[in-house]
């Protein structure tokens, strides 16, 4: 009779797995197990649950996949991710959509998954039923989303919107950035990243937030990438607003000098911030300010993420190898907004922690200092605003429920948790 199924020691941390779940924890675990994985130089980092990627399947697997995004994520530390409505076609805007979707997740990915419905003006009528597909929660644009087949919600239907996803008990995840055309001083990324300030982030925030007050609706907005916006986030939630707000790897990594250096694979929308505003972002960080951390992974195929005409080119990182390791290398304490406040965001039950009886999802780093190269990305294009950066620690293996994440490992859907 073995106690456990698996049995990992690190040097800080033993976990034993049984039956897919953690079955006991500590600093060191004695018992028989079925097999026995000691890592002397390893550390267990619980699995990041990504609720934000654009894998782009179906309709634009020639931008990423479900096969290849998922592998990507789960070289990252990731276990669980949760794919936008768009840029996959048809956007997931409607019941069958998403079943679409659902079906051909429940057979491509490598990981959980959960999936999010669109919140566009033609949508309001089907919110209901995609909240009975097992939708996570609904997104909106508040300006132009980059497609034109998923217009962005005015304020009148973000409102509609919200009224209808607080009687669902779902969450609305908000792109919070207005559209306005500033005059333009040319097409390079100088250009680009003056054209969306930190003042169109803010003024969008704050109509968001007076919505989600007015509504009751939980607000998540996305990818915040200035202090000021966190601050407006943290001042509604004293006020009693149901709001969390994620950041990126991206704006806590990169500066609008890397933007420069970087070019094409630095474009992304909001854009990257000066330097000092990214070491704020950082702090604001490690004060607990930030709720989630989302990769939002949103590539191209490579002949739309190339140019001189910044304007014109792909607006999406395509970072999820690589952000997280990056971040944990800096001994940023994530397992708050990478895990734990994302499953309880969402209502994942068993996700989020290695506590006892929760799913063993997890992954083994190991040191391994190099650059990050091209050849090791795993994602569909060999694209990446992180090529050249030294990275310290890498993924050893990355565990499911308790299983060792390869092309054979089969993610399953998961639904929010509503008991
Ligand atoms: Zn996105």
């Amino acid at each position: 009779m073995s106690d456990f199924d698996l049995l990992v020691h690190t040097p800080e941390f033993s976990l034993g797995v049984l039956d897919g779940l953690v079955a006991a924890s500590g600093p060191s675990l004695a018992g028989v197990a079925k097999e026995v994985l000691e890592v002397p130089d390893g550390r267990i980092v619980p699995g990041w649950i990504d609720a934000h990627v654009h894998f782009n399947e179906p309709g634009r697997t020639e931008w990423e996949g479900l096969e290849t995004g998922s592998l990507a994520l789960a070289a990252a530390g990731g276990t669980t991710f949760f794919d936008m409505p768009l840029n996959s076609t048809p956007p997931v805007v409607d019941a069958a959509s998403l079943e679409k979707k659902r079906l051909l997740a429940g057979e491509k990915a490598h990981l959980d998954f959960a999936l999010w419905g669109g919140l566009t003006p033609d949508s309001l009528a089907h919110l209901e039923a995609m909240a009975e597909g097992g939708a996570v929660g609904f997104k909106a644009f508040m300006c132009h989303s980059g497609l034109d087949e998923y217009p962005f919600a005015d304020a009148a239907t973000l409102r509609r919107g919200m009224k209808i996803a607080a009687g669902l008990n779902l969450p609305v995840s908000v792109h919070a950035e207005i559209s306005r055309d500033l005059p333009r001083a040319g097409h390079d990324m100088a250009a680009w990243l003056a054209s969306r300030p930190q003042s169109f982030e803010q003024v969008a925030i704050r109509l968001a937030l007076d919505l989600a007050g007015e509504t009751g609706c939980a607000l998540h907005i996305v990818h915040v990438t200035c202090p000021e916006g966190i601050d407006l986030v943290t001042r509604a939630k004293q006020q009693g607003v149901d709001v969390t707000v994620e950041t990126c790897p991206h704006y806590l990594l990169l500066d609008e000098e890397d933007a420069i250096a970087i070019g094409a694979p630095a474009k992304c929308a909001p854009p990257l911030r000066p330097a000092k505003t990214v070491a704020r972002m950082r702090e604001k960080l490690r004060a607990g300010e930030i709720d989630t951390l989302g990769s939002d992974h949103s590539p191209s195929s490579p002949e739309l993420k190339t140019g001189d005409d910044l304007f014109a080119i792909w607006g999406g990182i395509a970072g999820i190898q690589h952000g997280y390791p990056l971040l944990l290398d800096r001994e940023l304490n994530l397992t708050g907004p990478a895990s734990m406040n994302v499953a309880k965001r969402f209502k994942l039950r068993g996700k989020g922690s290695l506590t006892v009886g929760n799913h063993a999802d997890f992954s083994i780093f190991i040191p391994d200092d190099r650059p990050i190269e091209r050849c090791e990305l795993l994602t569909r294009h060999p694209i990446s605003p992180y090529l050249g950066m030294p990275l310290k620690h890498r993924v050893k293996a990355t565990f499911l429920r308790g299983a060792k994440v390869d092309t054979q490992t089969k993610g399953r859907f998961l639904r929010p948790d509503f008991s």
